[in-house]
Protein backbone atom coordinates (compact mmCIF):
# COMPACT_ATOMS: atom_id res chain seq x y z
CA UNK A 1 0.00 0.00 0.00
CA UNK A 2 1.66 3.30 -1.54
CA UNK A 3 2.09 6.40 0.70
CA UNK A 4 -1.36 8.10 -1.49
CA UNK A 5 -3.49 5.26 -0.27
CA UNK A 6 -5.90 7.22 1.91
CA UNK A 7 -6.03 10.58 -0.33
CA UNK A 8 -7.24 7.77 -2.73
CA UNK A 9 -9.83 5.93 -0.98
CA UNK A 10 -11.39 9.49 0.29
CA UNK A 11 -11.62 10.75 -3.37
CA UNK A 12 -12.67 7.49 -5.07
CA UNK A 13 -15.66 7.51 -2.07
CA UNK A 14 -16.33 10.69 -2.72
CA UNK A 15 -17.11 10.19 -6.34
CA UNK A 16 -18.98 7.05 -6.09
CA UNK A 17 -22.21 9.12 -6.60
CA UNK A 18 -25.21 7.49 -5.55
CA UNK A 19 -27.62 7.52 -8.36
CA UNK A 20 -31.26 8.13 -6.81
CA UNK A 21 -32.59 9.51 -10.22
CA UNK A 22 -33.14 6.16 -11.67
CA UNK A 23 -35.61 5.41 -8.68
CA UNK A 24 -38.06 8.09 -9.34
CA UNK A 25 -40.18 7.55 -12.30
CA UNK A 26 -42.85 9.51 -10.60
CA UNK A 27 -43.56 12.95 -11.74
CA UNK A 28 -42.91 15.84 -8.55
CA UNK A 29 -45.56 16.59 -6.67
CA UNK A 30 -44.86 20.01 -5.78
CA UNK A 31 -47.64 20.26 -3.16
CA UNK A 32 -46.60 16.86 -1.59
CA UNK A 33 -42.54 17.89 -1.55
CA UNK A 34 -43.78 21.13 -0.31
CA UNK A 35 -45.15 19.43 2.86
CA UNK A 36 -42.05 17.47 3.24
CA UNK A 37 -40.33 20.06 3.06
CA UNK A 38 -41.87 21.77 6.10
CA UNK A 39 -41.16 18.79 8.11
CA UNK A 40 -37.53 18.91 6.99
CA UNK A 41 -38.12 15.21 5.96
CA UNK A 42 -34.46 13.48 5.67
CA UNK A 43 -35.69 10.46 3.67
CA UNK A 44 -37.88 12.69 0.98
CA UNK A 45 -36.19 12.04 -2.43
CA UNK A 46 -36.02 15.33 -4.39
CA UNK A 47 -33.79 18.85 -3.75
CA UNK A 48 -35.07 22.33 -3.85
CA UNK A 49 -33.57 25.38 -5.15
CA UNK A 50 -34.44 29.00 -3.70
CA UNK A 51 -34.58 31.60 -6.47
CA UNK A 52 -34.23 34.25 -4.05
CA UNK A 53 -30.76 32.79 -3.40
CA UNK A 54 -29.80 30.69 -5.97
CA UNK A 55 -28.72 28.07 -3.62
CA UNK A 56 -30.06 23.94 -3.58
CA UNK A 57 -30.81 22.33 -0.68
CA UNK A 58 -31.66 18.82 0.63
CA UNK A 59 -34.74 18.77 1.87
CA UNK A 60 -33.59 18.23 5.98
CA UNK A 61 -30.99 21.18 5.57
CA UNK A 62 -31.00 23.28 7.94
CA UNK A 63 -31.27 26.23 7.15
CA UNK A 64 -34.08 28.28 7.34
CA UNK A 65 -37.13 27.37 5.57
CA UNK A 66 -37.41 29.80 2.56
CA UNK A 67 -41.39 31.17 1.40
CA UNK A 68 -42.95 29.04 -0.57
CA UNK A 69 -43.43 31.48 -3.77
CA UNK A 70 -39.67 31.22 -4.20
CA UNK A 71 -38.79 27.63 -3.74
CA UNK A 72 -38.45 25.16 -6.70
CA UNK A 73 -38.29 21.90 -6.92
CA UNK A 74 -35.63 19.15 -8.69
CA UNK A 75 -35.78 15.22 -8.65
CA UNK A 76 -31.74 14.97 -9.28
CA UNK A 77 -28.83 17.28 -8.51
CA UNK A 78 -28.23 17.60 -12.05
CA UNK A 79 -31.66 19.03 -12.67
CA UNK A 80 -30.78 22.10 -10.17
CA UNK A 81 -27.29 22.51 -11.26
CA UNK A 82 -29.00 22.51 -15.38
CA UNK A 83 -31.57 25.19 -13.83
CA UNK A 84 -28.30 27.03 -12.45
CA UNK A 85 -28.51 26.92 -8.68
CA UNK A 86 -25.50 26.04 -6.85
CA UNK A 87 -24.95 23.50 -4.07
CA UNK A 88 -25.90 25.05 -0.82
CA UNK A 89 -22.25 24.33 1.96
CA UNK A 90 -24.70 23.17 4.82
CA UNK A 91 -26.28 20.26 3.39
CA UNK A 92 -23.98 19.60 0.18
CA UNK A 93 -26.00 18.07 -1.98
CA UNK A 94 -24.02 17.46 -4.42
CA UNK A 95 -21.17 16.26 -2.00
CA UNK A 96 -20.07 13.10 -1.07
CA UNK A 97 -23.24 11.18 0.33
CA UNK A 98 -22.45 9.09 -2.54
CA UNK A 99 -22.31 5.67 -0.42
CA UNK A 100 -25.46 4.58 0.96
CA UNK A 101 -23.70 3.65 4.24
CA UNK A 102 -22.47 7.40 4.85
CA UNK A 103 -26.21 8.13 3.95
CA UNK A 104 -27.69 5.70 6.58
CA UNK A 105 -24.45 6.72 9.24
CA UNK A 106 -25.19 10.67 8.46
CA UNK A 107 -28.88 10.30 9.07
CA UNK A 108 -28.34 7.87 12.28
CA UNK A 109 -26.36 10.63 13.73
CA UNK A 110 -28.57 13.50 12.81
CA UNK A 111 -31.27 11.84 14.33
CA UNK A 112 -29.37 10.31 17.53
CA UNK A 113 -32.80 12.07 19.78
CA UNK A 114 -34.90 9.14 18.82
CA UNK A 115 -35.11 5.65 17.25
CA UNK A 116 -34.80 5.28 13.81
CA UNK A 117 -36.62 2.53 11.75
CA UNK A 118 -34.81 0.14 9.23
CA UNK A 119 -37.51 1.11 6.81
CA UNK A 120 -36.88 4.80 7.23
CA UNK A 121 -33.34 3.72 6.69
CA UNK A 122 -33.96 1.80 3.46
CA UNK A 123 -36.03 4.58 2.43
CA UNK A 124 -33.15 7.35 3.13
CA UNK A 125 -30.47 5.00 1.48
CA UNK A 126 -32.54 3.54 -1.22
CA UNK A 127 -32.32 0.02 -0.19
CA UNK A 128 -34.36 -2.55 1.05
CA UNK A 129 -34.63 -2.03 5.36
CA UNK A 130 -33.23 -5.99 5.33
CA UNK A 131 -30.24 -4.92 2.83
CA UNK A 132 -29.53 -1.80 5.20
CA UNK A 133 -29.30 -3.93 8.43
CA UNK A 134 -26.73 -6.77 6.93
CA UNK A 135 -24.49 -3.93 4.83
CA UNK A 136 -24.49 -1.74 7.88
CA UNK A 137 -23.69 -4.85 10.37
CA UNK A 138 -21.36 -5.76 7.65
CA UNK A 139 -19.51 -2.57 7.94
CA UNK A 140 -19.71 -1.62 11.20
CA UNK A 141 -19.45 -4.22 13.51
CA UNK A 142 -23.21 -3.50 15.23
CA UNK A 143 -26.64 -3.08 13.93
CA UNK A 144 -27.70 0.51 13.29
CA UNK A 145 -29.96 0.38 16.77
CA UNK A 146 -26.81 -0.55 18.53
CA UNK A 147 -25.05 2.86 16.60
CA UNK A 148 -27.87 4.60 17.72
CA UNK A 149 -27.49 3.41 21.40
CA UNK A 150 -23.85 3.94 21.07
CA UNK A 151 -24.09 7.49 19.82
CA UNK A 152 -25.87 8.47 22.74
CA UNK A 153 -23.78 6.72 25.44
CA UNK A 154 -21.22 9.83 23.87
CA UNK A 155 -21.12 10.55 27.52
CA UNK A 156 -19.98 7.05 28.45
CA UNK A 157 -17.43 7.25 25.78
CA UNK A 158 -16.14 9.82 26.61
CA UNK A 159 -15.34 9.35 30.35
CA UNK A 160 -14.16 6.00 29.29
CA UNK A 161 -11.64 7.35 27.42
CA UNK A 162 -10.36 9.64 29.20
CA UNK A 163 -9.80 6.91 31.44
CA UNK A 164 -12.08 7.14 34.70
CA UNK A 165 -13.39 4.35 36.52
CA UNK A 166 -16.06 2.55 34.86
CA UNK A 167 -18.75 3.01 37.69
CA UNK A 168 -17.82 6.91 37.64
CA UNK A 169 -18.25 6.98 34.07
CA UNK A 170 -21.98 5.68 33.79
CA UNK A 171 -22.63 8.15 36.24
CA UNK A 172 -21.46 10.97 34.74
CA UNK A 173 -23.23 9.66 31.31
CA UNK A 174 -26.18 9.92 33.30
CA UNK A 175 -27.87 5.83 33.32
CA UNK A 176 -29.97 4.99 35.92
CA UNK A 177 -27.75 1.44 36.25
CA UNK A 178 -25.56 -0.35 35.02
CA UNK A 179 -26.87 -2.89 32.92
CA UNK A 180 -28.39 -0.07 31.05
CA UNK A 181 -25.11 1.42 30.39
CA UNK A 182 -23.64 -1.82 29.51
CA UNK A 183 -26.57 -1.97 27.01
CA UNK A 184 -25.62 0.99 25.95
CA UNK A 185 -22.12 -0.13 25.53
CA UNK A 186 -22.31 -3.17 23.58
CA UNK A 187 -21.20 -0.99 21.07
CA UNK A 188 -19.23 -2.87 18.98
CA UNK A 189 -16.20 -1.81 16.72
CA UNK A 190 -16.70 2.22 16.00
CA UNK A 191 -17.14 3.19 19.62
CA UNK A 192 -13.81 0.35 21.13
CA UNK A 193 -12.01 1.95 18.56
CA UNK A 194 -12.91 5.48 19.75
CA UNK A 195 -12.74 4.67 23.47
CA UNK A 196 -9.35 2.97 22.76
CA UNK A 197 -7.48 6.08 21.41
CA UNK A 198 -8.30 4.92 17.65
CA UNK A 199 -7.31 1.23 17.61
CA UNK A 200 -8.23 -0.19 14.45
CA UNK A 201 -8.11 3.34 12.68
CA UNK A 202 -5.75 3.45 10.27
CA UNK A 203 -5.09 7.38 10.14
CA UNK A 204 -2.73 9.10 6.86
CA UNK A 205 -1.50 12.13 8.09
CA UNK A 206 1.39 15.28 7.13
CA UNK A 207 2.78 18.11 8.36
CA UNK A 208 3.65 21.86 6.65
CA UNK A 209 4.01 24.76 7.70
CA UNK A 210 1.84 27.71 7.16
CA UNK A 211 1.39 31.20 7.78
CA UNK A 212 -0.46 30.04 11.20
CA UNK A 213 2.13 28.06 12.29
CA UNK A 214 2.73 24.24 11.56
CA UNK A 215 -0.62 22.38 10.75
CA UNK A 216 -0.66 18.66 11.24
CA UNK A 217 -3.77 17.18 8.85
CA UNK A 218 -4.86 13.70 9.64
CA UNK A 219 -7.29 11.23 7.74
CA UNK A 220 -9.13 8.30 7.70
CA UNK A 221 -10.45 6.37 4.61
CA UNK A 222 -13.99 8.83 5.42
CA UNK A 223 -12.21 12.26 5.85
CA UNK A 224 -10.09 14.50 7.57
CA UNK A 225 -10.38 13.55 11.36
CA UNK A 226 -7.61 15.72 12.88
CA UNK A 227 -6.58 19.33 11.91
CA UNK A 228 -3.99 21.34 14.26
CA UNK A 229 -2.35 23.84 14.88
CA UNK A 230 1.34 24.01 16.55
CA UNK A 231 4.43 25.97 17.35
CA UNK A 232 6.97 23.34 15.26
CA UNK A 233 6.25 19.81 13.41
CA UNK A 234 6.98 18.04 16.20
CA UNK A 235 4.66 19.18 19.03
CA UNK A 236 2.00 19.15 15.55
CA UNK A 237 2.54 15.39 14.99
CA UNK A 238 2.81 15.05 18.76
CA UNK A 239 -0.74 16.32 18.72
CA UNK A 240 -1.88 13.38 16.64
CA UNK A 241 -0.26 10.80 18.39
CA UNK A 242 -1.72 12.01 21.54
CA UNK A 243 -5.23 12.47 20.24
CA UNK A 244 -5.26 8.71 18.69
CA UNK A 245 -2.32 6.18 20.45
CA UNK A 246 -3.25 3.46 19.13
CA UNK A 247 -3.86 3.97 15.38
CA UNK A 248 -1.86 2.57 13.18
CA UNK A 249 -0.26 6.00 11.46
CA UNK A 250 1.44 6.60 7.99
CA UNK A 251 2.77 9.48 6.55
CA UNK A 252 1.43 10.78 3.27
CA UNK A 253 2.56 13.84 1.73
CA UNK A 254 -0.66 13.58 -0.83
CA UNK A 255 -2.60 15.04 2.35
CA UNK A 256 -0.32 18.65 1.34
CA UNK A 257 -3.56 19.78 -1.19
CA UNK A 258 -5.60 19.44 2.55
CA UNK A 259 -3.35 21.48 3.96
CA UNK A 260 -3.28 23.82 1.22
CA UNK A 261 -7.21 23.62 0.86
CA UNK A 262 -7.11 24.62 4.41
CA UNK A 263 -5.06 27.53 4.38
CA UNK A 264 -7.71 28.69 1.61
CA UNK A 265 -10.51 28.21 3.61
CA UNK A 266 -8.65 30.87 5.93
CA UNK A 267 -7.49 33.62 2.73
CA UNK A 268 -8.98 32.68 -0.47
CA UNK A 269 -10.95 35.25 -1.81
CA UNK A 270 -14.41 35.01 -0.26
CA UNK A 271 -16.67 32.86 -2.71
CA UNK A 272 -13.73 30.59 -3.24
CA UNK A 273 -13.82 27.36 -0.96
CA UNK A 274 -12.92 24.08 -0.64
CA UNK A 275 -15.36 21.31 0.38
CA UNK A 276 -12.79 18.44 2.48
CA UNK A 277 -14.46 15.23 3.18
CA UNK A 278 -14.09 15.02 7.27
CA UNK A 279 -14.50 12.35 9.63
CA UNK A 280 -16.21 13.74 12.70
CA UNK A 281 -17.18 11.62 15.16
CA UNK A 282 -19.02 12.70 18.39
CA UNK A 283 -21.83 12.87 20.27
CA UNK A 284 -25.18 14.12 18.19
CA UNK A 285 -24.91 17.13 19.79
CA UNK A 286 -21.62 17.72 19.68
CA UNK A 287 -22.06 17.21 15.65
CA UNK A 288 -24.70 19.91 15.62
CA UNK A 289 -22.37 22.43 17.20
CA UNK A 290 -20.01 21.71 14.67
CA UNK A 291 -22.34 21.90 12.23
CA UNK A 292 -23.43 25.24 13.42
CA UNK A 293 -19.61 26.69 13.11
CA UNK A 294 -19.84 25.64 9.43
CA UNK A 295 -22.20 27.72 8.82
CA UNK A 296 -20.64 31.06 9.98
CA UNK A 297 -19.54 32.53 7.11
CA UNK A 298 -15.51 33.52 6.99
CA UNK A 299 -15.36 37.10 8.25
CA UNK A 300 -17.78 36.77 10.63
CA UNK A 301 -17.35 35.84 14.35
CA UNK A 302 -20.38 35.03 17.15
CA UNK A 303 -20.22 34.91 20.71
CA UNK A 304 -20.90 31.26 22.71
CA UNK A 305 -24.65 32.74 23.32
CA UNK A 306 -24.92 33.97 20.07
CA UNK A 307 -24.36 30.38 18.50
CA UNK A 308 -26.63 28.83 21.18
CA UNK A 309 -29.00 31.01 20.17
CA UNK A 310 -28.88 30.22 16.14
CA UNK A 311 -28.56 26.69 17.21
CA UNK A 312 -32.31 27.32 19.00
CA UNK A 313 -30.82 26.12 22.44
CA UNK A 314 -30.19 30.01 24.27
CA UNK A 315 -29.38 27.86 27.30
CA UNK A 316 -27.44 25.76 26.13
CA UNK A 317 -24.57 28.42 26.12
CA UNK A 318 -21.97 26.39 28.31
CA UNK A 319 -22.69 22.77 26.72
CA UNK A 320 -22.09 24.50 23.18
CA UNK A 321 -18.46 26.25 24.51
CA UNK A 322 -17.88 22.88 25.55
CA UNK A 323 -18.72 20.89 22.31
CA UNK A 324 -16.66 23.99 20.69
CA UNK A 325 -13.25 23.13 22.84
CA UNK A 326 -13.83 19.31 21.72
CA UNK A 327 -13.49 20.22 18.12
CA UNK A 328 -10.88 17.82 16.37
CA UNK A 329 -10.25 19.96 13.07
CA UNK A 330 -9.44 22.92 13.39
CA UNK A 331 -9.58 26.11 10.89
CA UNK A 332 -12.44 23.80 8.95
CA UNK A 333 -14.52 23.52 11.18
CA UNK A 334 -13.88 27.27 12.52
CA UNK A 335 -13.87 27.24 16.32
CA UNK A 336 -12.07 30.01 15.64
CA UNK A 337 -14.58 32.20 14.68
CA UNK A 338 -16.60 32.29 18.26
CA UNK A 339 -15.24 35.32 20.63
CA UNK A 340 -16.03 36.64 23.87
CA UNK A 341 -19.12 38.20 24.27
CA UNK A 342 -17.46 41.70 24.47
CA UNK A 343 -15.46 40.48 20.86
CA UNK A 344 -12.42 39.57 23.14
CA UNK A 345 -10.38 36.73 21.87
CA UNK A 346 -10.88 34.29 24.82
CA UNK A 347 -9.43 30.56 24.40
CA UNK A 348 -8.38 28.47 22.06
CA UNK A 349 -7.36 25.39 21.90
CA UNK A 350 -4.28 25.69 19.68
CA UNK A 351 -3.12 29.26 21.12
CA UNK A 352 -5.33 32.63 20.73
CA UNK A 353 -2.03 34.35 19.38
CA UNK A 354 -2.94 31.71 15.96
CA UNK A 355 -6.78 32.56 16.80
CA UNK A 356 -5.80 36.32 16.30
CA UNK A 357 -3.88 35.85 13.21
CA UNK A 358 -6.98 33.38 11.91
CA UNK A 359 -9.18 35.85 11.99
CA UNK A 360 -6.95 38.85 10.76
CA UNK A 361 -6.40 37.02 7.84
CA UNK A 362 -10.18 36.02 7.45
CA UNK A 363 -10.73 40.38 7.64
CA UNK A 364 -12.77 39.75 10.90
CA UNK A 365 -10.45 41.99 13.35
ZN1 LIG B 1 -28.76 23.31 2.39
Amino acid sequence: MGGVVCAKMVSMSSKAQFVRSDRVTHALDADAAWQQLVRRDAAAEFFYGVTTTGVFCRPGCSSRLPLRRNVRFFRTVAEAQAAEFRACRRCKPDAAWGRPLDLVRGYLEAHADRRVSLDELGRVAGLSPFTVQRLFKQAMGVSPLQYQRALRAGGLRRALKQGGRVTDAIYAAGFGSSSRAHEGAALGMPLARFAAGGRGERICFTTARTPFGWMVVGATARGLCWLALAATKQEAEASLREEFPAAEMKRDVGLGKWVEAAVRAVTAARGAKDELPLDLRGTAFQLRVWQALRAIPRGETRSYSELAREMGMPKSTRAVARACAMNRVAVVVPCHRVVGAGGSLTGYRWGVERKRKLLEAEGSS
